[in-house]
């Protein structure tokens, strides 16, 4: 396929990636409702869409069908074009998406600054696909962008790099480490503020990694933890947030231990399915307490809309609203760098969480 451009050179961009339709879409009674145009570019809904009959792409002189979703719900958003920073077809590789998206936060973190990059989307959308890739899918965002970090630190023939790798989970606004050994009483972590670092995660693992092989081993084992503590809870992949998180400490070579320390900071998260926030978002107060809302999610998107409104001027950003924001308080909006990639099926399968999805990733755009 077509190179694709690197992102603007501002500090927030958002990217859109489609995912192939699967099997049950295919062979079921639904419609693709996602045209990407260009690398920017997607219409949702597109008039030349299957409409309510499905499967079959419509002749411009068939009579028009009835408006209607898989659901049978009128279909709200007929024929409406999206633009992003970039847009990812179903045919985009991990690499694609990776050089796309997450290679310009390597260049960043190293000479010192935080950096964070995140999927959005709703559950089966395909935000761990891109972030920690599936077998034989090819490598995800994590491992690729620490295989370029390692590459990058390597060839450094003036500084001295250490690559400090933690990897956390927020389920329920309780923090556990995905890199310490499971125990049969759960173990939660608190948040703590340390001067120097930042928010900071007291007593978690942070592991000093150089080569792809050893990085491949702490994502595996992350991985391996998270499942363990899926047992039994319903639903418990779709609301917990993975976070993986990258300190760089670096020195020049000649200068001694005196030397200022240079530290920087990249935050990748595989965030919880975005459906549940999003339907409840025009719930009272109370009935969102008894939908058990996903905190962090909440928060992540309200800090988002007020780092919308902000256009260069100070505003309130609510970041002590959840333990996720809590954590990434230096690591977005300010002087930082954010991507946000937002995963979508094209199947008119999942109209309202694909539409609800465009229509948060577009007001993401005002950053
Ligand atoms: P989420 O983490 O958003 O719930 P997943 O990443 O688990 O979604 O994706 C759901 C399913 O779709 C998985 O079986 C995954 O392998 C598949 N999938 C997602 N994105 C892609 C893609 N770009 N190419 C191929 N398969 C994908
Ligand atoms: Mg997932």
């Amino acid at each position: 396929s077509a190179p694709r451009r690197p992102p603007k050179a501002s500090n927030f961009t958002v990217a859109v990636r489609v995912r192939p339709e699967n099997e049950e879409e295919k062979n079921g009674r639904h419609y693709n409702v996602i045209k990407v145009t260009n690398d920017h570019l997607l219409v949702f809904d597109p008039p030349e869409s299957g409409g309510s009959d499905g499967m079959m792409a419509r002749p411009q002189s068939a009579p028009p069908l009835r408006p209607r979703t898989s659901t049978g719900r009128q279909r709200k958003a007929k024929d409406q074009p999206f633009a992003f920073d970039v847009v990812f077809d179903e045919n985009a590789t991990q690499k694609e998406v990776f050089t796309g998206t997450a290679l310009p936060l390597v260049g960043f973190v190293l000479e010192g600054y935080n950096a964070t990059m995140f999927a959005y989307g709703a559950t089966g959308a395909g935000k761990t696909h891109t972030m920690l890739g599936h077998d034989d899918s090819g490598q995800g965002i994590m491992m690729l962008t620490l295989t370029e970090l390692f590459a990058r630190i390597n060839s450094m023939d003036t500084h001295s790099v250490k690559c400090l790798v933690s990897y956390i989970e927020i389920y329920n606004e309780k923090i556990r480490d995905l890199l310490a050994p499971v125990t049969e009483k759960p173990v939660y972590l608190s948040l703590r503020e340390d001067p120097k670092l930042g928010p900071t995660v007291a007593g978690l693992s942070e592991k000093a990694i150089s080569t792809p092989a050893e990085a491949m081993d702490l994502l595996a084992q992350g991985s391996s933890t998270r499942t363990q503590f899926a047992t039994g809870a319903n639903a418990y992949s779709s609301r917990s947030h993975a976070i993986l998180r990258v300190r760089i400490e670096s020195r020049p070579k000649d200068a001694g231990m005196s030397a200022d320390i240079t530290q920087g900071k990249l935050s990748l998260i595989d965030l919880a399915g975005s459906e549940r926030a999003a339907r409840t978002k025009n719930m009272g107060a109370r009935l969102l307490e008894g939908a058990n809302i996903n905190r962090s999610l909440l928060a992540l998107g309200n800090c988002i809309n007020a780092l919308c409104t902000a256009k260069g001027r100070k505003v309130y950003v609510p970041y002590r609203d959840s333990k996720l924001t809590r954590l990434l308080k230096d690591s977005l909006g300010g002087n930082t760098k954010t991507v946000m990639i937002n995963n979508i099926s094209p199947s008119s399968f999942s109209y309202e969480d694909t539409l609800n999805t465009l229509k948060y990733a577009n007001r993401a755009k005002q950053i």
